[in-house]
């Protein structure tokens, strides 16, 4: 019965999200480009709309330029590929400060989040790459790997208690940091964040 009641509320919720896939499929074959606001759809002559880019002059596809709310057409006039090559060079003309930009911004709760998640998808999806990056990473540093195989034992047994982070005193995600791997319950508790600080300032 409980099968049952299941697969017939399975079929319910999922049959609306049917509708709306093939619905997707079919205008956006046809050339519905998004338009200016979140309701509104523009009909592009029945074909894929092409557009020239304002930097390379190539006539594209209007899949070929990243969308934005505020543009008539609802996309950049510059392509995809040019916005990229504008980047890398931004990049590399501002290096230091793009960095520092970087480094400000995977401090917000949204980037760590997000940053979480891709790890985590990354390595479900690419089980046998995540053994073979620790595996490498085990015959590079295996002292590093020695320690923290034995803080893992030592918390386990319960002769190592994970503590608070010594920065921010959070104990979400602490790490036990070593400042020397040859005495490896000698360790320093410290979140991911404050971890991370403290190998930035070792290696710079
Ligand atoms: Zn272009
Ligand atoms: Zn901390
Ligand atoms: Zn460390």
């Amino acid at each position: 019965m409980c099968r049952g009641l299941t697969r017939r509320l399975d079929s319910v919720t999922m049959l609306p999200l049917f509708v709306l896939s093939m619905l997707h499929k079919i205008t956006a074959a046809r050339g519905y480009v998004y338009g200016r606001t979140a309701t509104h759809w523009r009909w592009y002559s029945g074909e894929v709309a092409m557009k020239p880019c304002i930097k390379c002059g190539q006539t594209k596809p209007i899949k070929m330029f990243y969308k934005h709310p505020e543009m008539g057409d609802g996309h950049l006039n510059k392509c995809i590929e040019c916005c990229k090559d504008d980047a890398n060079e931004h990049r590399a003309a501002n290096l230091e400060k793009v960095r520092e930009y970087e480094r400000i911004r995977g401090r917000t709760p949204r980037r760590k989040e997000k940053v979480r998640n891709y790890k985590r998808t990354a390595r479900l999806k690419h089980p046998e790459r995540f053994r073979e990056y620790q595996k490498t990473a085990r015959l590079k540093h295996p002292e590093k790997y020695k320690a923290n195989q034995a803080v893992g034992n030592a918390i386990r047994s319960g002769r190592l208690v994970r503590g608070q982070c010594e920065v921010c005193g959070t104990t979400e995600h602490v790490h036990g940091h070593h400042d020397d791997y040859s005495k490896p319950l000698d360790v320093r508790w410290l979140c991911i964040e404050h971890h991370c600080d403290v190998h930035r300032k070792m290696t710079a």
